[in-house]
């Protein structure tokens, strides 16, 4: 059966390092049959310039009917007067709670070639390889009401509310539960339960969820501690879940031990295993159109759909086994290169291609 994948480059330096990955894509398909059709649409700025909102009906549509969806970034200075509703991020936020992409599945692997770049000492970070899963669609980003509001006193005063109902707990714990089933089984839930009451409900759900995974093993840490352990001894971490905002904030913490954002994908997926799979790293305004990123987290994106997505772990495995390759072979775009010499984002891009092409 043919898979039909969205592919959204969006804005900054998104249609660079998506060019490079469909690069890989098509490579899969001549060089391993992989039976797949692409089909682009614009997203985020792109998609305001040619539509006047972020997430064109078009866009949705293809998003909707397709197996998988791959994102460059959105975003920029160019659109950051726009209302808030036109904003990029916001067809960011309207895509994922439109598709349901409730799980955010946030790798921290640092590569052995790459253990300089952090700015940890390599022992506490060398082989580190961490799974965050984040609620994506709930929590404070969504709950309602929230405005910016005048007081008697004259005052304006912001709000905001964090709401958490028991099925998008459970569902989230699963989504974690099963992940931790297929990696080391360890699963710590990162909560605020000494203070929050959504946070005690949340430790209610994923014990009772955690009934159903007899083998792993669960432990429970309020968010400042986790904080806190994950630049002190981040290795004791296999599989950790938490809330929107507390894993939007642990997530980029994890993203910098590994030295550069330009190294890690992401996924984001329904309860079927539908996705979407971008980097982390967001549209780079100041490098944008110098050919210079790193096109490696989109690609590595691209391995993490395969296996997530459309159960094709053998071909998600040579795109990362490529990707090593490059890197023993000492290519490196500017942000990895520690002041030494550096390749160009289409140079990296052929790189892999040429690597996937060694694979027999
Ligand atoms: P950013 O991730 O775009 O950039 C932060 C720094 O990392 C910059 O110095 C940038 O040059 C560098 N960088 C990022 N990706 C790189 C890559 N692939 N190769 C080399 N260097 C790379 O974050 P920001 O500057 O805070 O945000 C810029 C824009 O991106 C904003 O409009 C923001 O809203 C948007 N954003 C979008 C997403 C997304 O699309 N999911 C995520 C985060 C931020």
């Amino acid at each position: 059966m043919t898979n039909k994948i969205a592919i959204l480059p969006g804005d900054g330096i998104g249609p660079e390092i998506i060019a490079e990955a469909v690069k890989t894509l098509e490579c899969l398909k001549q060089k391993f049959g992989f039976d797949a059709e692409l089909e682009s649409a614009t997203f985020g700025g792109a998609g305001y310039d040619e539509f006047g909102h972020p997430l064109p009906d078009s866009t949705l549509a293809l998003c909707k009917e397709s197996d998988a969806i791959l994102l460059g970034s959105v975003g920029g200075p160019k659109y950051d007067q726009l209302e808030r509703d036109l904003r990029p991020e916001r067809g960011l936020l309207g895509l994922r709670s439109k598709l349901e992409l409730f799980s955010n599945l946030r790798p921290a692997i640092l590569y052995p070639q790459l253990a300089s770049a952090s700015s940890l000492k390599a022992e506490i970070v060398s082989g580190l390889d961490i799974m965050i899963v984040r609620e994506l669609t709930g929590g404070i980003y969504f709950g309602q009401p929230r405005g910016i509001r005048e007081l008697d006193d004259g005052q304006r005063q912001g709000f905001n509310t964090l709401v958490y109902s028991e099925n998008e707990i459970e569902r989230i714990a699963r989504s974690a539960f099963d992940i931790a089933m297929v990696r080391n089984k360890q699963l710590c839930s990162i909560d605020k339960a000494n203070v929050l009451e959504v946070s005690e409900l949340w430790r209610e759900v994923v014990i009772r969820v955690g009934q159903d995974y007899p083998e792993v093993e669960l432990s429970h840490m309020y968010v400042d501690n986790a904080a806190m352990q994950l630049v002190r001894d981040p290795k004791q971490f296999d599989v950790m879940v938490t809330t929107n905002l507390f894993g939007d904030i642990l997530s980029d913490t994890a993203a910098m031990l590994t030295g550069s954002i330009g190294m890690l994908p992401s996924a984001s997926l329904d309860k079927n295993g539908k996705g979407m799979y971008e980097p982390i790293h967001g549209s780079a305004p100041d490098i944008a159109g110098k050919g210079i990123a790193n096109p490696l987290a989109t690609i590595l994106s691209v391995a993490m759909l395969l296996r997530y997505s459309l159960n094709q772990s053998e071909l998600a495995n040579h795109i990362e086994s490529a990707v090593g390759n490059v890197l023993n072979q000492g290519f490196r775009t500017a942000d990895i290169a520690d002041g030494g010499n550096s390749v160009s984002t289409v140079e990296m891009g052929d790189a892999v291609v040429a690597a996937l092409g060694a694979i027999s």
